[in-house]
């Protein structure tokens, strides 16, 4: 019988169009925790918890901006971070000469340090800055935290980063892109997501093609059928993959 490596090489050889539909799930062997285990954060000041979702909400921004900015520094600083296997799997993919898009979730850059090239960000760039009034590009290295724990540009402008929030709406353009590159791939392979964010999750809906795949450590709950649906962690499982079967 073949292993699930197996499969899935052979799912990928038989592939040319293929999506990676990634969570946080993907950064957790990169050293970012995922969204589940943040648990949210406790202010000493008002004695209130806040749960992760409400610290990552634009409600949350607008009215308490310096515990945003405290929750965001002490949660989301990609800066250390280096991609892991999963991430290199997928740009090193592009070099065989299959079409491989990244449709993430995430903000942390990895993809991008990793060298893929397509990749669609549902949710923004959390390494990127703009201005929060103008949605100016902002410089991340002028960026600095006032007395009040507000972040400003060089001009004095308040900033924020450049992530869709809770209760914002995703980038419509972003949206068409992943539909139409979901819509038109032979295989979509979803990673280290809990497909509970919507409407990101809802995306995996356009898949038409004849290979769904699922890595991810824990079940999930979900109404997509996969071809192959794997309980591992991505980054070990691909290396092993792409040393298995795509190394020269
Ligand atoms: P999630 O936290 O809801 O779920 C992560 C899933 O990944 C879980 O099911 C977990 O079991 C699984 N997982 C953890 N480590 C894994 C591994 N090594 N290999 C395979 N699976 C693994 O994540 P989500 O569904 O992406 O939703 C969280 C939201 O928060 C997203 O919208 C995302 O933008 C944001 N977020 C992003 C980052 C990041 O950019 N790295 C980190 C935290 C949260």
């Amino acid at each position: 019988m073949n292993t699930d490596k197996e499969r899935f090489a052979e799912m990928i050889r038989q592939s040319q169009r293929i999506v990676a539909f990634t969570g946080a799930g993907i950064s957790t062997e990169s050293g970012i925790p995922d969204f589940r285990s943040a648990g949210g954060m406790f202010d000493r000041l008002s004695g209130r918890h806040f749960s992760g979702e409400e610290t990552l909400s634009i409600g949350f921004l607008e009215t308490y901006p310096e515990l945003f900015f405290r929750n965001y520094a002490e949660h989301f600083d990609f800066s250390q971070a280096l991609p892991n296997a999963a991430h290199r799997f997928f740009a090193a993919l592009e070099q065989t000469g299959k079409e491989v898009t990244v449709v993430t979730q995430n903000i942390d850059n990895l993809h991008q340090s990793a060298g893929s090239s397509a990749i669609i960000e549902l949710h923004g760039n959390g390494t990127r800055w703009r201005t929060f009034d103008t949605a100016e590009p902002a410089d991340a290295t002028t960026i600095k935290m006032d007395a009040q724990g507000i972040q400003r540009d060089s001009q004095g402008r308040m900033v924020r980063p450049d992530i869709v929030l809770y209760g914002e709406m995703l980038d419509e353009e972003a949206m068409d892109h992943a539909a139409a590159a979901i819509g038109a791939a032979d295989m979509l392979v979803v990673i280290g997501t809990s497909l509970a964010v919507y409407p990101a999750a809802s995306f995996v809906h356009y898949f038409k093609g004849p290979y769904a795949v699922l890595l991810n450590r824990t079940t999930v709950p979900q109404s997509l059928s996969f071809q192959l649906a794997v309980q591992t962690d991505a980054g070990a499982f691909l290396a092993d993959v792409w040393q298995e079967f795509f190394e020269k």
